[in-house]
């Protein structure tokens, strides 16, 4: 590590509301025109490149919802029993329903034509099987016209948009597009990212046991929580670890980086004044805006382009670091992936604690729900503590200069909502 020597008396530059700055961000981030089709099973988180238009209704006809007896609503009144004309297991197709019988008939079946009700088995008494053979049951709850009854096309109609492009598929949409038959999708390619860290001091865990580590030095840790989210956001990511505190090997890791990947992504060295070889290697190469964002955890932040890829300088004290991911570069990769909606939404909470002292810059704060439906706050804010987005479920986005008081309403933004 360099001393730093004092920076120049520039003036200070108001800082930017972070609303402005994701505008701002997101106006780089043209969608990525590369797409690829896969299995269906195999597109989970993946955005959705076209439209997916039903070629069949579903349920493709009327077919009973229960175990039971398939009969015309004025048969059950007419007559003491019915005689069981036939029987419908699901996957097979019955004959029309002979008048004054019922049909036995299964989950899932096809109704038979004529039949206007199910009865649940429960509901009726089998007799004993006649001389001639046949089955008669006894209906002991008169039906209404249509019930146990799942009716063609209720799910999905012929032709129907079920899944829009820029959506991002879900389990739930996997099973959608495979009940109208798709065992593939075509999706937009996933961003190639290549990730390194910056700062001298940095160790890789696995290098030097703990008890070795020498003065000064610390963990990287900001390199396995970045890297775990851009791949859950679906991207591919070339890990490029530690990059030396020099500039021709700065300047190398990002001409190299930007050759093949969508977007360079930094840890450290971009707080002002800062003796760090980023911002002059960046900027030989491309362009940098260095952006002060009126945030709290995560002040500095920098967007730039080497060559073709963006670049994205994140700051390096770790809660910071995982903040501004999740506000910033996670609706910047949605957007890049073609995500028509990316942004996040949170749920106005009761507070369970005091927040006397705000920030002039918007605050968010490490929470988390309790047993009553409303947020506790982590006790130590700092930036530097990452056990506050470990213990934490959430933020809290607390305006600029908004003192908290239990019982006060906050938004509250779970990490679930900002981790994928
Ligand atoms: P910087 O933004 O480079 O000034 O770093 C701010 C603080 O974050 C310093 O205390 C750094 O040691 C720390 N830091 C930077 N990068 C990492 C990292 N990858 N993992 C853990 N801490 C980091
Ligand atoms: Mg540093």
């Amino acid at each position: 590590m360099t001393a730093a020597t004092p920076p120049a008396a520039a003036p200070r530059a108001p800082l930017k509301p972070l609303d402005n700055a994701l505008e701002e961000l997101l106006a780089f981030a043209t969608p990525l025109a590369k797409r690829e089709v896969v299995s269906t099973f195999d597109a989970d988180g993946r955005v959705l490149a076209q439209d997916v238009v039903s070629a069949l209704q579903v349920p493709p006809q009327d077919n009973s919802s229960m175990d039971g007896y398939a009969l015309r609503c004025a048969d059950v009144a007419a007559a003491d029993s019915l005689v069981v004309s036939q029987r419908i297991p699901a996957g097979s197709h019955g004959q029309p329903l002979l008048p004054g019988t019922a049909a036995r008939i299964f989950t899932g079946a096809p109704v038979p034509a004529g039949a206007e009700a199910i009865v649940m088995q429960e509901d009726c008494e089998v007799l004993p099987a006649g001389d001639d053979g046949t089955t008669r049951i006894v209906v002991k709850q008169p039906p209404q016209p249509g019930q146990w009854i799942r009716r063609a096309g209720e799910d999905v109609t012929q032709g129907a948009v079920v899944l829009s492009q820029g959506s991002r598929l879900t389990p739930a949409a996997l099973g959608l597009a495979a009940s109208i038959g798709l065992a593939q999708l075509q999706v937009v390619a996933r961003p190639r990212v290549a990730l390194f860290s910056t700062g001298d001091e940095l160790v890789m865990p696995g290098d030097v046991p703990p008890e070795q580590m020498p003065p000064g030095a610390i963990y990287n840790s900001n390199r396995f929580f970045l890297r775990a989210l851009l791949l859950r956001l679906g991207c591919e990511v070339t890990d490029m670890g530690i990059v030396p505190d020099r500039l021709e090997a700065t300047v190398a890791a990002l001409r190299d980086a930007s050759q093949h990947h969508d977007l360079i992504l930094t840890s450290g060295g971009v707080s002002v004044g800062e003796e760090d070889h980023i911002k002059p290697a960046v900027q030989s190469l491309g362009m940098l805006n260095l952006w002060q964002i009126a945030m709290k955890p995560g002040k500095p932040f920098a967007y730039g382009k080497v060559g073709n890829a963006h670049f994205i300088g994140l700051p390096g004290n770790p809660v910071s670091s995982f903040v501004t991911f999740m506000l910033l570069v996670r609706p910047f990769l949605l957007k890049l992936q073609g995500v028509s909606d990316v942004a996040h939404k949170s749920i106005a909470l009761s507070a369970d604690f005091t927040w006397a002292r705000p920030d002039k810059r918007r605050e968010f704060l490490r929470v988390r729900r309790n047993a009553a439906g409303n947020v506790e706050l982590f006790a130590n804010q700092s930036s530097g503590v990452l056990t506050s987005a470990v213990w934490g479920d959430g933020v809290v986005d607390n305006p600029s200069g908004q003192a908290i008081a239990p019982g006060d309403l906050v938004r509250y933004i779970p990490f679930t909502e900002l981790q994928s």
